[in-house]
């Protein structure tokens, strides 16, 4: 098997798989269950920062985003849609599916939010239900300042949904503090579970909304106020993913216990940053990088599948292209989660070094040296 080094699914801890496979009981029956998902839940909330209710989602990332779309949006409700990256604008197809109005606010994918500009734009723009701003957008890599975003969207009453899906426990997230209504989270970027599982913080407001609804929520799946009395009714919607919830309790508990977390992840971002450039190779982005991810323009006469490729049959690690509007014009190197670690990082960073070298571009250093060096 290759070594994982996207920018999620990361690789797993042992305990974590170990964990998922442990004899189950029926979550449906058996109210233990019902209080083990409820610690689970308070214990995300405690990483996140908040007092909100805290839901698990059966599904993959994507769930949450869609579920936060269907259950706050009503037909014809007007919804801004920020939009400097490929999920940033993904969100207006969930809105419209949901037959809602989005409202594009489009700006240069190669930075973040100029929180200025688009202050200036809610002077004359602000009769919205909610926005959805995303936190790291990771096709690009770019990390959005939802800590001012969000609090001024709020001056204004808009309700606030954010994609911390690829930002979140690699990055400082504090959902109180930010006035973040609804955030999305999943299980296989920086908690380093496998994928399956969405989760979502719900503000007080963000509930009321739903309940104020005049029309009901066109979904069952996507539906965030069936879970609103779980725990006082211990009673879920549907059978609970009882080993995936088993696996993400366990990689809660490891993130809780690495409390130098944050710090290693822009140490190590950094350095690589350092490193690819030093070799000659250009970012993506002209400022504003997360943590958690390096994207990198694939150089001229080379493909980025002759890359990835290469890195995978001769060195057995797995890098990652992109998609949309950036398939074939970038890669990207993961180092989030467990990933962000030196020793996984510096292996990939030789790979890559050699890798270009057969392929025809000559680095101008060894990534490998100068990121030992620059941490
Ligand atoms: C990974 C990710 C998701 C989940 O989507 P998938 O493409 O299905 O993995 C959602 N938002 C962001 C920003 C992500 O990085």
């Amino acid at each position: 098997m290759y070594k994982m080094m996207t920018p999620g699914p990361t690789m797993t801890a042992p305990s974590v798989m170990e964990a998922r496979s442990r004899q189950f009981g029926n979550p449906d029956v058996d109210e233990q269950f019902c209080e083990e998902y409820h610690k689970l839940c308070l214990s995300l909330a405690e990483l996140l920062h908040t007092k909100n209710e805290v839901y698990i989602l059966g599904g993959e990332g994507i769930l949450a985003l869609e579920a936060a779309c269907a259950s706050l949006t009503e037909p014809g409700d007007k919804v801004l849609v920020i939009d400097n990256g490929i999920f940033g604008k993904g969100f207006a197809d969930f809105v419209s599916l949901y037959g809602g109005e989005p409202e594009l606010y489009t700006v240069d994918y190669h930075k973040p939010v100029d929180t200025a500009k688009l202050e200036e734009y809610l002077k004359e723009h602000h009769d919205y239900k909610y926005a959805t701003v995303v936190h790291c957008d990771t096709p690009s890599g770019v990390l959005n300042n939802i800590e001012v975003i969000c609090p001024l969207l709020k001056k204004y009453g808009i309700l606030t949904v954010v994609d911390a899906v690829a930002s979140m426990f690699g990055e400082e997230v504090r959902v109180d503090d930010w006035q973040i209504d609804i955030i999305c989270g999943g299980s296989q970027k920086a908690l380093s579970a496998p994928p399956g599982l969405a989760f979502v913080t719900v503000s007080g407001e963000a509930m009321a909304a739903m309940e104020k609804r005049k029309t009901g929520i066109a979904s069952f799946y996507c539906n965030l106020m069936i879970f609103r009395n779980y725990y006082r009714d211990k009673w879920f919607p549907y059978t609970m993913p009882i080993s995936d919830i088993y696996g993400l309790a366990e990689a809660v508990r490891l993130v809780k216990e690495d409390v130098g977390r944050i710090e290693r992840h822009q140490k190590i971002a950094a350095a690589v940053r350092k490193a690819v450039t030093k070799a000659g190779l250009s970012l993506y982005l002209n400022q504003g990088s997360a943590s958690t991810v390096t994207v990198i323009n694939v150089p001229e006469g080379i493909t980025d599948k002759a890359i990835i490729e290469h890195m995978k049959k001769e060195h057995g690690i797995l890098i990652s292209g992109c998609f949309d509007v950036l398939a074939g014009k970038v890669f990207r190197l993961g180092h989030m989660g467990n990933n962000a670690n030196a020793e996984d990082v510096s292996e990939m960073l030789l790979a890559l070094t050699e890798t270009l070298n057969a392929l025809g571009f000559s680095c101008q250093c060894n990534m490998q040296e100068v990121f030992w060096g620059e941490l």
